[in-house]
């Protein structure tokens, strides 16, 4: 096990004790650098006073069922992707975007058993045919699939309409083949990045549109600390989470869903697949 995991956990653990006002600090037990080998007995000294806590927990909005506000800029247009669940209760979606891969999928996995929660994860062709063992560890745990494209170019919305469907085709028949046949009934684009060509390819393909609306932009890395005061203070009923379990180091990511995730429950949140 490593000192990141290990850190993670302690910080689960740690959450259990904090207070549920305000903008809660909780407080991490300091990571040391020693010899690997040495025992913390052997060399405890009384300890001063604890290092200062890394991170701060916000306290997400306790939501009120059937009540679900929208992002200014976000609209919901028929035929649109969907950037909200109906507002039914209080209802949340949690997304995983451009995996699947063999270091971050497992991880999250670890983290949503923990806290029994449904996921979506929106995988790219490419990486569901190279890991199809990931795919159907994904499949196996209850999680959606998605349809992130096969090759997650980018510019999507400037390709031809053959162009798209192959990707939207091969992507679907990667992940079906990776999952016992399992074809993906959601479509997401890369970047958020939509057309009316890819929604074309889309409907085509019998998928429905999927974006979101709560973004803590974690693929650039912001910071764990970021992650989790995105997560937090702007999630409310209807909100849809993105993620990523692909495309770089997601410990971040890793991190701070480990902390967030049981904060929203705690909260009174529901996770949904949309
Ligand atoms: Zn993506």
């Amino acid at each position: 096990m490593n000192r990141r995991l290990l850190l993670a956990m302690g910080a689960v653990a740690l959450l259990g004790g904090c207070a549920d006002s305000g903008k809660a600090a909780w407080r991490a037990a300091p990571v040391t650098s020693g010899s690997p080998g040495a025992s913390p007995s052997a060399t405890a000294q009384p300890s001063p006073s604890p290092s200062p806590s890394p991170w701060t927990v916000p306290t997400p909005a306790r939501p009120t069922p059937g009540v679900c506000p929208t992002v200014p800029g976000l609209v919901q247009r028929p035929g649109g992707p969907q950037h909200y669940l109906p507002c039914s209760g209080t209802n949340i979606a949690l997304t995983i975007d451009d995996g699947p891969d063999p270091g971050w999928t497992p991880k999250i996995l670890a983290v949503l058993a923990r806290y029994h929660i449904p996921a979506t994860f929106c995988m790219i062709g490419r990486q569901a045919a190279a890991h199809p063992n990931l795919v159907a560890a994904v499949a196996g745990a209850g999680h959606h699939i998605a349809n992130h494209t096969f090759t997650h170019p980018l510019e999507i919305a400037r390709l031809t309409p053959p162009q798209v469907r192959e990707e939207v085709e091969r992507a679907s028949e990667a992940i079906a083949t990776a999952s016992g046949g399992r074809r993906p009934s959601l479509f997401r684009s890369p970047g958020g990045a939509w057309s009316p060509t890819v929604l074309a390819a889309c409907a085509d393909a019998g998928m429905r549109p999927l974006d979101w609306s709560v973004d803590p932009r974690d693929w650039s890395t912001p910071g764990t600390q970021h992650i989790v005061d995105v997560i937090l203070t702007k999630t409310r009923p209807g909100s849809i989470i993105l993620e990523h379990d692909g495309n770089g180091n997601r410990q971040q990511t890793v991190d701070a869903l480990s902390i967030a995730l049981p904060r929203l429950i705690d909260a009174g949140y529901h996770f949904v697949q949309p």
